[in-house]
């Protein structure tokens, strides 16, 4: 049986473009760590919550199996774990602003872009197989995925794949490998996620400490 834990845990991303700003919103709150910013454990000084720095991938699973309570990472890979299986249910508990981007299929820049059904047949490189499935489904489109992990944008002119489903900030990269967006499968941001329900005993007090810290900050920020 797993050990009733009396301290809260919070999962952020080790490095990134989510670590630093979820270590500033956490420290904004009041939270302080005893100095171990290379190790995957911060303990936490003021308040009993600790940290793990990890991979922003590993913490859907973190909170599926109850070793982390709250997790900061992009709606994205929440999105995207929750409609693979491998952590469903999960909850977006707060939007926290920070990390903007979408996830849009980009065309060669030469294509004359009418719409979904245009798609048909296609070879579709992206890292989120999984949201990208469900738009193509609920579009009537049938087109492959070919599931990339990183350097998605350069898999068209490799030959690996016609299009590409990808996140976007600026459009730059699209860009540069002469690439246009053409639909906008999801808007993400940083957001904090946790397995649904309140966790118990004093941990459920922590959490709902650390809700009303997140809202006060956020609330002055807006
Ligand atoms: P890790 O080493 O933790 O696996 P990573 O390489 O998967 O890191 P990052 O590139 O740091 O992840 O991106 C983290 C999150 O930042 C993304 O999941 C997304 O929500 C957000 N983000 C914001 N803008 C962009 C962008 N232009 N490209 C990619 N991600 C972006
Ligand atoms: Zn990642």
């Amino acid at each position: 049986a797993r050990e009733p834990r009396d301290r809260l845990r919070v999962a952020i991303q080790k490095s990134g473009r989510l670590g630093d700003p979820a270590r500033d919103l956490l420290s904004a709150v009041g939270l302080t760590w005893r100095e171990s910013r290379d190790r995957l454990f911060c303990f936490g000084e003021g308040l009993p919550i600790d940290l793990l720095l990890v991979r922003d991938d590993d913490i859907p699973g973190l909170l599926t199996e109850g070793v982390a309570d709250f997790g900061i990472l992009g709606r994205n890979v929440l999105a995207e774990t929750g409609l693979d299986g491998t952590a469903p249910g999960l909850e977006e508990v707060r939007q926290l602003g920070f990390g903007p981007c979408r996830l849009a299929i980009g065309v060669p820049e030469g294509w004359d872009y009418e719409g979904p059904a245009q798609l048909e047949g296609l070879r579709i490189a992206t890292s989120y197989p999984a949201i990208t499935q469900d738009w193509l489904r609920r579009h009537g489109v049938d087109a492959r995925t070919v599931t990339l992990s990183g350097s998605v944008e350069i898999a068209p002119s490799l030959g690996q794949a016609d299009v590409v489903c990808d996140l976007v900030s600026s459009g730059g990269t699209l860009r540069a490998n002469s690439l246009k967006p053409v639909e906008t499968l999801l808007e993400s941001e940083a957001v904090l996620a946790a397995p649904p329900g309140r966790p118990e005993g004093v941990r459920g007090e922590l959490a709902d400490l650390l809700l009303r810290r997140l809202d006060g900050v956020r609330r002055v920020a807006d």
